[in-house]
């Protein structure tokens, strides 16, 4: 099916120029009417929709750059003008023609071939404007429904994460009295229990006591989402220290060892900063290795990029590289019953250092030992590695 032809319309007072006009423009395949007035030429403007007027100046009812401006000011960029003056025109008549919103301007004689030719021309070019159009509308919606998207997603992982908050706090009290009455029932009856019914005992006092681990570290995780850091300038010496800290008995426990040589000043939320230490050192206590102590080495340095990059490595276990992403989810662990845990500590380090505008990842091999990294943004404080 052929398209369907663009349709024009030709103004002008002399009837012979414009009868000889519009058959060329005809035979050239073009859908045309005509018109000898202002007046006929805004009748045709309503009825038969144009999609170009060339446009006469000379017209016995109205100048023609007036009618341009009218047709701009009605129809904007719907309709092209092409105005053409058979008199010879000085430069600022064209100028105003242009200025009062005519595509072009051509002066008389026109050749008939330049003339189609310009009709093309500014036809095609609408085209263009059009798809432009059309594609930037495509765009505008398809970003407006990324948008909406996002939003939704967004509140279902708050309504999700607040499900979690409440479902989790709300459990540590009846699990509180559960632990509570199991330890008065084993004081008062303990010594009355055959070995098989202590054996049960403890598998209660067990699971209550990893119910309640879990209970903590899933409100731990959602709080870590729920309130917003506090920001400030804080020194990851002193974040390490009080990581230490919590960790004394481990450490002591395992006969580890943890090297630092000094770390610099970040931008951060130090409790938060603490709690990363404390999970990646207290997991590589955890997952140390059978035949040698733990030792574990806390560097930071700058980057190309002007971030600050802090490493913890170990003399682990390690972890094969297929792993490496998946131990930063919540409740994945590789090592399941023998080594206490929930799960958490990780997913709840991704958190904290995101929310810092940072990454975290692991390099790693079974048997090799683990290097964790984490990038803070400078922010501009004063830290050298
Ligand atoms: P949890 O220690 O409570 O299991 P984490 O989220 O801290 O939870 O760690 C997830 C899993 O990643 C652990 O169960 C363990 O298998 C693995 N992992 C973490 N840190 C180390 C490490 N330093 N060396 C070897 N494996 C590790």
């Amino acid at each position: 099916m052929n398209p369907k032809p663009a349709v024009l319309v030709n103004v002008d007072d002399n009837e012979p120029a414009r009868y000889a006009r519009s058959r060329m423009l005809r035979k050239s395949g073009f859908e045309v009417h005509e018109a000898g007035s202002a007046a006929k030429t805004f009748e045709l403007l309503a009825s038969v929709s144009p999609d170009l007027v060339l446009l006469d100046v000379n017209l016995p009812d109205m100048n023609g750059i007036d009618v341009c401006r009218t047709i701009k000011s009605d129809q904007g960029a719907s309709v092209l003008v092409l105005q053409i003056s058979a008199s010879a025109i000085s430069a600022p008549q064209a100028t105003a023609s242009l200025n009062n919103g005519a595509d072009c301007y051509l002066v008389e004689p026109v050749d008939a071939d330049v003339l189609v030719a310009t009709v093309r021309a500014l036809l095609r070019l609408r085209q263009a404007e059009r798809d432009l159009a059309q594609t930037n509308t495509a765009l505008v919606e398809a970003n407006r429904k990324l948008t909406e998207l996002n939003n939704a997603l967004k509140r279902s992982n708050d309504d999700l994460e607040h499900f979690a908050y409440v479902a989790s706090h709300d459990l540590q009290e009846p699990l509180r009295t559960v632990t509570t009455h199991v330890q008065l029932l084993d004081r008062a009856m303990g010594a009355r229990l055959n070995e098989s019914e202590r054996e049960l005992f403890g598998f209660v006092v067990d699971a209550s006591r990893r119910m309640s681990a879990l209970i903590e570290d899933v409100l731990t995780y959602s709080r870590a989402g729920r309130s917003t850091p506090v920001f400030g300038i804080v020194s990851l010496d002193d974040a390490l220290v009080w990581a230490l800290k919590n960790l004394a008995q481990s450490i002591h426990n395992t006969g580890g060892e943890v090297i630092s040589d000094g770390l610099p000043k970040v931008w951060g939320d130090g409790v938060q900063l603490a709690q990363v230490f404390q999970n990646l050192i207290g997991n590589s206590l955890k997952y140390r290795s059978a035949t040698a102590a733990p030792r574990i080495v806390v560097m930071a340095k700058r980057t190309a990029d002007d971030e600050l990059q802090v490493t913890v490595s170990d003399n682990g276990i390690g972890i094969a590289p297929e792993f490496h992403e998946r131990v930063f989810g919540p409740f994945k662990r590789l090592h399941g019953g023998e080594i206490p845990g929930t799960g958490i500590g990780l997913a709840l380090c991704r958190r904290i250092v995101e929310s810092h505008g940072g990454r975290i990842w692991v390099e790693s091999n079974v048997g090799e030992g683990s290097t964790f990294r984490f990038t803070l943004k400078s922010q501009g404080v004063d830290g050298s590695a």
